[in-house]
C-alpha cells in the first residue's frame, strides 16, 4: 500500500465511525472520499479477496444471503454489502471496514451484490471470481433506460474479467445471450418444466423477440414474465440447458417449498427456507455460484433449507399475534410474483402497499398499470381489507379502482406509525408491499414494534 492509499483507508474509517455516531448508515459516503484520495483503492484492497457478485434486476439481495449462508456452512471467512451499499463507493466502505489501517485485509472472501448499471467501475477493480446474474427485467425506465443498455453495461463490465465463471439464468433469453459474445466460462441454473406450475402463459413479457436476429420465440414453457423455455424458430437462439436445474416442484408452502434438484446430473432434494417461485430461482442460482465458488454441495443444500430473508425480502416479522412478511415490490415482473404468492395463501390477510417515487424507486411509477393487480379479485374472500400508503398512496388507489376492487375496502393513510399501530391488535396475517425507499420508513418502524436490528447491523 501506498501512502495515499493508507490515508484513504484511515479517511474511510474515520468517517464511517463518525456517520455512525451520529446514527446514520451513511455506507456509501465514507468510500466516496477514499475513491478521491485513491481511485484504484478496491482494486488495492480486493486483490487477494475472492469474490462472488451479484447482478440482475430481481433477487440479487436474497441470493447474496443465501450465499452467505452457504460459505457460513463452508467455514469461510467473508465479507458481505449486506445495507444495499452495492455501487463502487459503498462496495469500497465495505472493503475498508474489514482490513487493517496497513491495508491488510483480514477476510478471504467476498460476497458482494452489485447495482447492473455500477458493474461497468466495479468489476474492473472487483476481479470476481463468480458472477450470478439473476435474470433482467424492465426496471425504474427513468434511470436505466431499456432493458438491453442494462444487459450492455453487464457485458461490457464482464468483457474486463474475462477469468470470471459467470452463472446465467438460462430461462432468461436476455442474460443468458451474454454467453453468446463472452469468452468467460458460463455455467447455467434455471427451472425445467416439470418444476413449472401449469397455468397459462404469462401476458407479460419484456422480451418477447430474438435478442440476435428479432424473431418472435416461441415457448415450451413460461414460469413468469420472459422466463422459460424459450427458442427462436429462426436463428436457433434456444435455452441452455441448465447445469444446476429444479427438476420438480414437490411442494409449496406460505413458509417455503420442497424441490427436486439436479446438481450436473446429480439428483437431490432441496428444503428451501422462502415461499414463492421466484425464490425458487433465486435458491437455484446460489446454489449454483456457491458450488462453483467451491462450497461442498452438501453445504451449499443446507444453505438453502436455513438461510434467512434479505432485509424487506420475504421478511418475516412478529408483530403482537400476528404474521408478517414484507416483500418488496420494484417493477412489473416482481410484483406479479408476490401477487402470485398471495394467491397463494389460505389465511386471511391484510394488505398494506406503500408505493413512492424517490431516486431509489424510479420517479415513474406508471409500472403499476403492468403488473396484474386484476388478480387480488379472484382472492378478494381472504383479504381483510387494503391500505395505500406513500408518496403515491393515490395512485396506487386509482390502480386498485381501475383492477376492480371496490373503493370502500381501500384506505388511504400516510402515516406509517399510526398504520402499524393499528395492525398490532390484528389477529389475521399481514403482508406488506412497499417500494424500495418506502421499505426503508415502514421497516424503521415495524423494526421498532417489533423488536429487531437497524439495517446498517445487518
Ligand atoms: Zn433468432
Amino acid at each position: 500500500m501506498n501512502l495515499k492509499a493508507i490515508l484513504a483507508i484511515a479517511l474511510c474509517k474515520l468517517l464511517r465511525l463518525l456517520s455512525r455516531l451520529l446514527g446514520r448508515g451513511g455506507t456509501a459516503m465514507p468510500g466516496r472520499w477514499a475513491l478521491k484520495l485513491c481511485p484504484d483503492l478496491l482494486a488495492r484492497l480486493s486483490k487477494n479477496v475472492k469474490t462472488v457478485v451479484i447482478t440482475g434486476t430481481n433477487g440479487k439481495t436474497t441470493s447474496a444471503r443465501i450465499v452467505e449462508q452457504a460459505f457460513r456452512e463452508q467455514g469461510l471467512s467473508y465479507l458481505a454489502n449486506r445495507s444495499g451499499a452495492n455501487l463502487l463507493s459503498g462496495v469500497t466502505t465495505e472493503f475498508v471496514m474489514n482490513c487493517t489501517l496497513g491495508g491488510k485485509m483480514k477476510k478471504e472472501y467476498a460476497v458482494i451484490e452489485c447495482d447492473e448499471a455500477a458493474t461497468v467501475k466495479v468489476f474492473p477493480q472487483l476481479r470476481p471470481q463468480v458472477v450470478i446474474v439473476t435474470n433482467l427485467f424492465r426496471d425504474q425506465l427513468d434511470r436505466f433506460g431499456e432493458v438491453t443498455h442494462t444487459l450492455g453495461n453487464i457485458r461490457t463490465a464482464l468483457e474486463s474479467v474475462p477469468e470470471a465463471t459467470i452463472c446465467l439464468n438460462a430461462d432468461c433469453s436476455l442474460c443468458s445471450s451474454l454467453a453468446l459474445s463472452l469468452p468467460n466460462r458460463a455455467v447455467y441454473f434455471g427451472l425445467e418444466q416439470g418444476a413449472v406450475p401449469s397455468r397459462a402463459k404469462a401476458a407479460l413479457s419484456d422480451a418477447t423477440h430474438c435478442i440476435r436476429c428479432k424473431t418472435e420465440y416461441e415457448y415450451d414453457y413460461v414460469s413468469y414474465g420472459h422466463l422459460g423455455g424459450f427458442r427462436c424458430p429462426k436463428c436457433g437462439y434456444a435455452r441452455h440447458a441448465a447445469d444446476y436445474a429444479v427438476t420438480e416442484l414437490i411442494e409449496q408452502r406460505s413458509s417455503g417449498s420442497t424441490v427436486a434438484v439436479s446438481i450436473r446430473g446429480e439428483k437431490q432434494i432441496a428444503e428451501i427456507n422462502l415461499p414463492a417461485l421466484y425464490n425458487v430461482y433465486n435458491a437455484i442460482g446460489a446454489l449454483a455460484a456457491s458450488v462453483e465458488m467451491g462450497v461442498e454441495k452438501e453445504k451449499a443444500l443446507h444453505a438453502l433449507a436455513v438461510f434467512k430473508g434479505g432485509f424487506g425480502r420475504m421478511e418475516a416479522f412478529q408483530l403482537g399475534r400476528a404474521d408478517v412478511r414484507m416483500m418488496l415490490i420494484k417493477n412489473p415482473a416482481g410484483c406479479n410474483q408476490v401477487i402470485d404468492y398471495l394467491e397463494g395463501l389460505r389465511n386471511r390477510f391484510v394488505l398494506v402497499i406503500c408505493l413512492n417515487d424517490r431516486g431509489a424507486d424510479g420517479t415513474d411509477v406508471s409500472w403499476i398499470w403492468d403488473a396484474e393487480f386484476e388478480r387480488l379479485n379472484s382472492i378478494a374472500g381472504r383479504i381483510e381489507k387494503i391500505i395505500v400508503s406513500g408518496d403515491r398512496a393515490q395512485d396506487m388507489r386509482v390502480r386498485l379502482k381501475y383492477a376492480g376492487i371496490p373503493d370502500a375496502s381501500i384506505t388511504v393513510e400516510h402515516d406509517y406509525e399510526k398504520i402499524v399501530s393499528s395492525l398490532e391488535t390484528l389477529e389475521t396475517d399481514i403482508c406488506l408491499m412497499p417500494t424500495y425507499t418506502a421499505t426503508l420508513e415502514l421497516r424503521e418502524v415495524m423494526v421498532r414494534h417489533c423488536g429487531g436490528k437497524q439495517f446498517w447491523e445487518g
